[in-house]
This record gives C-alpha cells, sequence and structure tokens, in this order.
C-alpha cells in the first residue's frame, strides 16, 4: 500500500489535529479530481507499519487523529494501521469516494466521509452535497460541522 503525501491537517476532522496519509490505486477517477495523481497505484512510497509507526511516534503528544484518504481497496493493510493507531490512542477517520467500505475497516473507525467528488454538488461545507460525514459510534451525519453559518 503506497502513499502518495503526509500532511497535518486541521480541517478535514473537526476539532482534531489529524496526521493524514493519502493513498495511491484510488479507481473510482471522478470527474474534476483534484488528486489524480492517486490513481497510479505505484506511486508514492510504501507505508509500511515501520513508517506508519513512527509518525505515530513522532506526532504523540501533538496529533491526536490518524486520516486516511483512501485505502479501503487495501483492507486486511488499511485494517492493521487503523488498530495500530488505535492503540496508540490515536481517533480514526477515512475519507471514501465510495458509499460505504467493509465492516472490518468501519470497526476500527471513528469518521468516515463517503461519496464521490461531484463538481456541480461541492463538497462537505456544501449544503447540496453528495457527501456526508458520519460519526461511526452514533451512526449520524455530521456535516453541519462543516457549514458556515
Ligand atoms: S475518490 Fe478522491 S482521489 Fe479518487 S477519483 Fe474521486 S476525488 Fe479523485
Amino acid at each position: 500500500m503506497n502513499y502518495y503525501d503526509f500532511q497535518v491537517v486541521l480541517q478535514e476532522v473537526p476539532g482534531e489535529i489529524s496526521l493524514c496519509f493519502s493513498i495511491c490505486g484510488c479507481s473510482l477517477q471522478c470527474e474534476g479530481c483534484h488528486s489524480s495523481f492517486l490513481w497510479k497505484e505505484e506511486n508514492g512510497y510504501e507505508l509500511t507499519k515501520a513508517v506508519f509507526s513512527e509518525k505515530l511516534q513522532q506526532y504523540k503528544n501533538l496529533a491526536t487523529c490518524v486520516l486516511f484518504m483512501g485505502g479501503e481497496w487495501h483492507k486486511d493493510q488499511l485494517v492493521d494501521l487503523l488498530k495500530l493507531a488505535k492503540n496508540k490512542q490515536y481517533k480514526t477517520c477515512l475519507y471514501t469516494g465510495e458509499e460505504t467500505v467493509s465492516k472490518d475497516i468501519l470497526n476500527q473507525l471513528d469518521w468516515i466521509k463517503t461519496g464521490k467528488w461531484m463538481p456541480e454538488l461541492g463538497g462537505l461545507s456544501s449544503e447540496k452535497t453528495n457527501q456526508k460525514f458520519i460519526e461511526i459510534t452514533s451512526n449520524t451525519i455530521k456535516n453541519n460541522l462543516f457549514i458556515k453559518n
């Protein structure tokens, strides 16, 4: 499982400082995708458990959450990394373009963003978006956290 880049992000999971890994091999080909560099599986660098654990350790008193941009197509590896993050007391989130992902992945998540990117509908801050930001434990859609008053 390769990642294209790693960033610390503040807005993708409201209220959390997230370690964000963008995973290569997305096959959805959304119209207007801003991240077509993620389409090729072989792009980027291998996200080994060692690399991942090092990041968790490096940011352990600074960040609060681990966010994967994709990667559900590598179910077993993704589940393993999510478990590692949870063991280190990080919250977990997945942004996927799918409508849902396997139960094995959902069981390791605190939040999931579902839905393809559709330019005419916009992202989570749009009131007409097709995308959903869901809190897993309560199974509640929390898009309101992204909409500015
Ligand atoms: S899910 Fe994301 S990365 Fe994949 S094609 Fe759609 S916008 Fe691009």
